[in-house]
C-alpha cells in the first residue's frame, strides 16, 4: 500500500484509451466497473473532445459478481463490433477487472467479429501506469497490424536513402503523439513544417489521427521520427529490428536540439549535406529565442535558479534550454518516468546534479524547497507546490490542466516552439525593472517583496517584520509542514510563529535547525538580500554556521558565510 493524494499517471487503461482515443476507425472494450467511464472526461472536458472516446465499457456492479461476468464482457464486445463497425478492437481490463480475471482480450479472441484485429491488451495495473499503458497498447497495436507483412528473417534491411533511387522525396512517420500528451496537437504541425523545409513528407503521423489502415503503412517511410519516447520508443525500437527502419532520436524542444533533430534527419535519410549545413548557420536566426534571451533586457535572467521536474523528455529538454539557451542554473532535475529515468540521471549528471526520480509529489515538494529555486518548471502539481512555497512557475509536461490545451498555437518543439518557451517561462518572473526597485526600495506600501505587477497580483499587506515580507505562502506552507523546526520567534504578517527557514523550505535539517537561531541583527541583514535569493542564502548561511559550530547567526555570520561560499 502507498498512501497517495495525487499521481503524476492514471493507471494503464488510461494510457491504452489515450491511443484508442487519439486515432480514428479504433474501438476499446474495456471490462471495468460501474463509474470507470470518469476517464471519459479527461478527453470531453481537459482536451475538449466533441465526441465521446470510442470505448464501450462492460460496466460491471456488485451484484453482476455473482453471475457470469465473462459473459458480459462477451456481450459488450459483440455490441461494439455491431454498434461502431470498428477497423479494429482492443480489448483489455482495468485494475478492479484484473482481479477477478476474465481474460476478456483471450474471451474476444474466440469470438467470430468478421475478420477484424483484436489486440488483447494484458497491461498490469498495480506495477505500471498510463505512459507504460499507452506505450504498450501502440506497440501491440501495430505488432497486431503488421503481422501479416513482416520481411522474411534474414531479408536485407532497406536502404533509408531507397527515395533517391525511386525518384521521389523522402518521408517519414512521426510517432508518439496523443491525446493528453503536452502540446502534441502543435508539435505535429511545426515539427511538419520543419521537414517539409528539408524536402522531407511526412508519412503517418501515429497515433494522433491515425486510423489501423495508416498503421499498416509505416514500413512505407524511410525513417520513423520518435517524437515522444514514452509512448513510441518500444514501437520505434520494434520497427527499427523487425524492419529495419532507422529512428531518429533527437526530441527537437529548444534550438540546440531542433538543430541536432536536422542533423540526425540529415544523417539518417543522406540528405543533402547542403541542407545540414544551412541548417546550422541558420538555426540562430529561426527563433527569436536566441535573440530575445541574449539582448540585455534578459540580462537579470542570467544564473535564475530553476528547478524541472517533468516527464523524461520534457525535462531534460528544459534542462538543455534553461542552463544553455537562457542562461538560467538548473539547481534541479528530476523525473517522475521510470522507464527514462537513466536518460535523466544521466542529464542531471552533465549538470553536476542528482537527479530526482519520483511520483510522490510531496518528495518533489521537498526537493523543490530545498533546492531554493528562483523559477519552477513543472507538472500541474508543481504548479500547486510553487503556490504553497510562493515561487513563480510554468508548466512544461504532462499532467496538465485545461488552460495547457489552449486555442491558440503553442508547440514547444522546433523554432516557434522555443519562442512560445521564451514567453511561457519568463512571464511568471517579475520583470527586471521591478525586481531592481524593490530591491532598492523596501518599504513601499504596494510594489511589495515578492510582488509581480505585471500578473495583475493585489498588492500584499505589508508585513511587520521585513524578513518576512513575500515569503508568506511559504511560511504557511512551512507551519503546515510536520518538519517545521520552532526555534525563535518572527511575526509574520500579524501571526507570530516560529521561524528559522521562512522563505526556504528546504534546509530543514531539523537537527541543525533546532540548534541554530538567527539573532535579530542577523535576520535584519538577511532582509536586505533581494526575496528571490534570500531562501539560498539563509541555507547557505546556516550550513555555514552548523560546520563553523556557531549556534547564533548575527549579521557578521551573514557575511562571513557570503564570504565563504563566493571563495
Ligand atoms: S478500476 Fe482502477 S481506475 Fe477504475 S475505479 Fe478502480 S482503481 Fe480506479
Amino acid at each position: 500500500m502507498e498512501l497517495t493524494l495525487w499521481t503524476y499517471e492514471g493507471p494503464p487503461h488510461v494510457g491504452a484509451m489515450r491511443i484508442a482515443t487519439s486515432m480514428e476507425g479504433l474501438h476499446y472494450v474495456l471490462h471495468a466497473p460501474q463509474g470507470d467511464t470518469y476517464a471519459d472526461l479527461l478527453f470531453t472536458m481537459i482536451e475538449r473532445r466533441d465526441r465521446r472516446p470510442p470505448v464501450t465499457y462492460t460496466t460491471f456492479q456488485a451484484r453482476d459478481l455473482g453471475g457470469d461476468t465473462a459473459e458480459l464482457v462477451k456481450r459488450s464486445v459483440q455490441a461494439a463490433v455491431d454498434r461502431f463497425q470498428p477497423e479494429a478492437l482492443l480489448v483489455g481490463e482495468s485494475c478492479t477487472a484484473e482481479l477477478i480475471q476474465d481474460q476478456p482480450g483471450s474471451l474476444a479472441n474466440t469470438m467470430d467479429l468478421g475478420g477484424i484485429p483484436v489486440v488483447n491488451l494484458e497491461l498490469p495495473a498495480y506495477s505500471k501506469k498510463e505512459n507504460w499503458g499507452a506505450a504498450e497498447t501502440f506497440y501491440q497495436l501495430v505488432r497486431t497490424l503488421l503481422k501479416n507483412d513482416m520481411p522474411e528473417p534474414g531479408a536485407p534491411k532497406p536502404s533509408p536513402s531507397r527515395w533517391r533511387e525511386q525518384g521521389r522525396r523522402p518521408r517519414v512517420n512521426l510517432l508518439g503523439p496523443s491525446l493528453l500528451g503536452f502540446r502534441c496537437r502543435d508539435d505535429v504541425l511545426e515539427v511538419t513544417r520543419l521537414l517539409a523545409e528539408q524536402g522531407v513528407d511526412v508519412a503517418v503521423v501515429a497515433p494522433l489521427g491515425a486510423r489501423p489502415a495508416d498503421l499498416i503503412r509505416l514500413p512505407q517511410a524511410d525513417a520513423n521520427v520518435c517524437l515522444y519516447p514514452e509512448v513510441a520508443g518500444s514501437v520505434c525500437s520494434w520497427l527499427e529490428r523487425q524492419f529495419g527502419m532507422p529512428t531518429i532520436r533527437t526530441v527537437p524542444i529548444g534550438i540546440g536540439a531542433t538543430l541536432d533533430f536536422l542533423l540526425e534527419l540529415g544523417r539518417v535519410l543522406d540528405l543533402d549535406p547542403e541542407l545540414s549545413e544551412r541548417a546550422a548557420q541558420q538555426a540562430e536566426q529561426r527563433s527569436r529565442l536566441p535573440w530575445y534571451s541574449r539582448s540585455i533586457d534578459s540580462t537579470y535572467l542570467t544564473g535564475k535558479r530553476v528547478f524541472i521536474f517533468g516527464d523524461a523528455t520534457h525535462a531534460i529538454a528544459a534542462a538543455r534550454i534553461a542552463s544553455q539557451e537562457l542562461g538560467f542554473k538548473v539547481v534541479g532535475l528530476g523525473s517522475y518516468s521510470r522507464e527514462q529515468a537513466r536518460e535523466v540521471r544521466a542529464a542531471a549528471k552533465d549538470l553536476g546534479l542528482e537527479a530526482l526520480i519520483s511520483d510522490d509529489y510531496l518528495a518533489v515538494e521537498k526537493a523543490m524547497a530545498a533546492a531554493a529555486p528562483e523559477l519552477v518548471l513543472g507538472t500541474q502539481m508543481e504548479r500547486h507546490s510553487a503556490k504553497r512555497l510562493g515561487l513563480p512557475c510554468a508548466v512544461i509536461s504532462s499532467p496538465l490542466h485545461v488552460q495547457d490545451v489552449p486555442a491558440r498555437f503553442s508547440p514547444q518543439m522546433g523554432w516557434e516552439g522555443a519562442n512560445v518557451m521564451f514567453d511561457t517561462w519568463v512571464h511568471p518572473l517579475m520583470m527586471g525593472l521591478e525586481e531592481h526597485l524593490i530591491g532598492m526600495f523596501r518599504h513601499d506600501f504596494e510594489f511589495v517583496e515578492g510582488h509581480r505587477s505585471h500578473l495583475g497580483e493585489a498588492p500584499k499587506p505589508l508585513a511587520t517584520n521585513s524578513a518576512t515580507v513575500g515569503s508568506s505562502a511559504a511560511a504557511t506552507a512551512l507551519l503546515e509542514a510536520p518538519t517545521a523546526p520552532a526555534t525563535s520567534d518572527i511575526s509574520i504578517g500579524d501571526s507570530s510563529i516560529g521561524d528559522i527557514s521562512i522563505g526556504d523550505m528546504g534546509l530543514a535539517d531539523s537537527a541543525m535547525a533546532a540548534v541554530l537561531s538567527w539573532t535579530a541583527d542577523g535576520e535584519a541583514g538577511l532582509a536586505r538580500i533581494p526575496f528571490f535569493v534570500r531562501g539560498k542564502v539563509r541555507r547557505n548561511t546556516e550550513t555555514y554556521a552548523k560546520d563553523q559550530g556557531i549556534t547564533a547567526i548575527t549579521e557578521e555570520v551573514l557575511y562571513d558565510a557570503k564570504a565563504h561560499f563566493s571563495r
